[in-house]
């Protein structure tokens, strides 16, 4: 890709309207880090959305409302009850990347080893879309499949809803890579409500190991009003081992991937379930 012209609009309408006039030429910039992983050299014009605002990170009733533009550093620095991203924002490649990447551009286009797609996935986030009116898509719908099919030119992503992860509830994350700043082999984050015991709900998304991120319904299904079980989950996990279409490479067999969902869901598993009773299991 080559940027040909650049724009920096000082606000929402502005840019809109810019890019719904620049039509298919048009490209929203954000942190930019992903321009040396988008081949080819089709021309496009940049517009920059980093003076548009929507870069804070806010309470609102049962979670936080963080604008797109939130640099994964901000996630990080960010500490509040309930807030978890923190966590997530830790296992992100290096802190060069962290200060430019935005929550907006990792969620906009996602690369298999893209951290927030599956956190986000698992925490039932809800997405805001600025078109011709606000939409508002939960996680499970924004990220069935790419986002791109969302967005209409004119469309910006301003916000993300993150809900809280509160009393009686847990939340693990798991990435697994060669060396402390490869690329993921597979990530996977938990979202776990107990009452005693019981496991009364559960979200569980994986990501690259698979071609998109997505939730392991068969293991949810298995789990949720259930005492929890090391054997229950692990039966659960080859079944649900056996029912997806994994993602390989030169690097790693599909076996390979599929030996570390294995290991890693039920890990983080225990630690969402033993998170959601204080520390008990
Ligand atoms: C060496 C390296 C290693 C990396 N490792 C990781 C990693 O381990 N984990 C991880 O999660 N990420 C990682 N990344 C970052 C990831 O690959 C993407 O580059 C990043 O998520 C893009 O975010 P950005 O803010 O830079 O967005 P940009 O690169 O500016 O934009 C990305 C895409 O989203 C669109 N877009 C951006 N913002 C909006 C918006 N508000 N509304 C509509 N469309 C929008 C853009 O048009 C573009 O198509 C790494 C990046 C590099 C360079």
């Amino acid at each position: 890709m080559k940027l040909i012209a650049y724009h920096r609009p000082a606000a929402l309408a502005e840019a809109r309207h810019l890019l719904r006039e620049l039509g298919a030429a048009a490209m929203p910039l954000a942190g930019c880090t992903s321009h040396s992983f988008v081949k080819g050299d089709e021309e496009r014009i940049g517009v920059d959305l980093a003076k548009i605002g929507f870069d804070t990170i806010e309470r609102a009733d049962g979670g936080f409302i963080v604008g797109a533009n939130a640099r994964v550093a901000d996630l990080q620095a960010h500490r509040a009850p309930g807030w978890v991203l923190d966590r997530v924002a830790l296992r992100f490649v290096s802190q060069p990347v962290r200060n430019m990447t935005t929550l907006g551009g990792n969620i906009a286009r996602i690369f298999p080893w893209n951290d927030f797609p599956v956190a986000l996935l698992a925490l039932n986030a809800t997405v805001t879309i600025a078109g011709e009116e606000d939409r508002q898509l939960p996680a499970d719908i924004y990220f069935d499949g790419q986002p791109a099919r969302h967005f209409k030119a004119g469309d910006i992503l301003i916000r993300v809803f993150v809900p809280d992860v509160g009393a009686g509830c847990g939340f693990a994350y798991r990435k697994d890579t060669l060396v402390s700043m490869a690329f993921s082999r597979l990530t996977a984050a938990v979202w776990l409500q107990r009452e005693g015991k019981t496991i009364r709900d559960a979200r569980i998304a994986l990501g690259a190991a698979v071609p998109l991120p997505l939730r392991l319904e068969l293991v949810e299904e298995a789990v949720v009003g259930k005492v929890y079980s090391a054997e229950l989950i692990a039966d659960a996990m080859e079944r649900q081992i056996a029912a997806l279409r994994w993602r390989s490479s030169d690097a790693f067999s599909e076996e390979y991937v599929q030996q570390l969902a294995r290991a890693h869901v039920p890990d983080a598993l225990e630690e969402a379930f033993r998170a959601a009773g204080g520390g008990r299991k």
